[in-house]
């Protein structure tokens, strides 16, 4: 036997962007424990926006297991938040979404990582001297400074570490901002690893006195790009016949539910969603074979050969967006178009 740190995390009741919360128990097991074995477990919902003080008590059920190697028999256990009756809590959103295993999703998250309340290389007053052009996939200490990249790859470790499908890294076109990639199949399972991905972001930014500042635009109405989270998606369909005439019902019902996609995409996405920086407007809807400027991309791959087969890029969803309701909007679109 030996004792094992769990990890219980979980997002709380902020709205419009939940936190993540996370706290540990200690329980005794033969080897790393399955799902089935974990006890649910409890929290002060009144210190998260999640219950009133006179009635506390909210419940942690596990969902998913992942090992955590920054600690001697650690792991993170990500939690739905229940009410004690059983049923979710009206901020669990995870417990009602839409769910296909034969859906593959592959987020792109953008983030700044700031410091002393400015991107991380930024100077104390106003911006740098050389602005946007060096940085997106940059090398070189004038261009990338000396933390970010030991920052990103502790990350990265620390995600395949705990068996999360990480896919890659890039700096991004702005300085101090960077992107990883996550994909899973299944909206849950995607969006669980993305959720944990965070959180492992954020606490390995701790101990260098870094935030990770996920805002779609932090630098606001300026020349320094915003952040997205890229949704690309294929379903089984999507994937084994596609065709033509498939993919335009599929894009024109994307165009009739632009407002229900932008509900879920991210808070302030109108500040990022202009037309400019590699982005289309937040009111139009478009597509194009290789276009950054278009709401989906459309992979040259996709195309190639008349197929209209493999996966798509919704590029709309941003760094904030909850990735478990943008891949549940995202496959009730999908629902709403008969296959032959
Ligand atoms: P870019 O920056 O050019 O948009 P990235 O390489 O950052 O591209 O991201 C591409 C994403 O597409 C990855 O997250 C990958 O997992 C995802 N992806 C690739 N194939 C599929 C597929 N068949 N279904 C869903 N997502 C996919
Ligand atoms: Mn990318
Ligand atoms: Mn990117
Ligand atoms: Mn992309």
């Amino acid at each position: 036997m030996a004792k094992y740190k769990l990890e219980y995390i979980w997002l709380d009741g902020y709205t419009p962007v939940p936190n993540l919360r996370g706290k540990t128990q200690i329980k005794e097991f033969a080897s790393f424990p399955a799902l089935e074995e974990l006890p649910l477990w409890g929290f002060d919902g009144s210190s998260t926006q999640q219950a009133p003080g006179g009635s506390s008590d909210c419940v942690l059920q596990p969902v998913a297991i992942f090992p955590d190697s920054t600690r001697k028999n650690g792991a993170i256990v990500l939690c739905e938040v229940m009410m004690p009756d059983g049923t979710p809590h009206a901020s669990n959103g995870r417990a009602t979404i839409l769910d296909d295993t034969g859906a593959w999703f592959g987020f792109e998250q953008e983030y700044f990582l700031y410091q002393d309340g400015r991107p991380l290389g930024f100077p104390v007053d106003g911006f740098p001297k050389v602005g946007q052009g060096p940085y997106y996939c940059g090398v070189g200490f004038s261009t990338m400074g000396d933390i970010a990249r030991q920052i990103v790859e502790e990350h990265l470790d620390l995600c395949l570490d705990a068996g999360i499908n990480h896919e890659g890294i890039n700096a991004e076109v702005a300085k101090g901002q960077w992107e990883f990639q996550i994909f899973g199949k299944g909206s849950k399972r995607a969006a669980d690893e993305m959720w944990v991905a965070r959180y492992l972001l954020q606490r390995v930014c701790e101990k260098y006195g870094i935030d990770v500042e996920y805002h779609c635009k932090p630098l606001g109405d300026s020349d320094w790009n915003g952040s997205g989270m890229h949704a690309n998606f294929s379903t089984t369909y999507l994937r084994e016949v596609g065709g033509k005439a498939y993919f335009e019902a599929l894009m024109a019902k994307f165009a009739e539910n632009v407002e229900e996609h932008i509900a879920v995409y991210g808070p302030d996405n109108h500040m990022r969603l202009t037309g400019l920086h590699e982005t289309q407007s937040i009111d139009k809807f478009s597509y194009g074979v290789a276009d950054r400027g278009a709401s989906v991309r459309v992979p040259h791959s996709f195309v190639k050969d008349g197929k209209y087969q493999g996966y798509l890029e919704d590029r709309r969803p941003n760094s904030q967006g909850d990735p478990y309701q943008i891949a549940s909007r995202i496959l009730k679109t999908i629902s709403e178009v008969p296959t032959p």
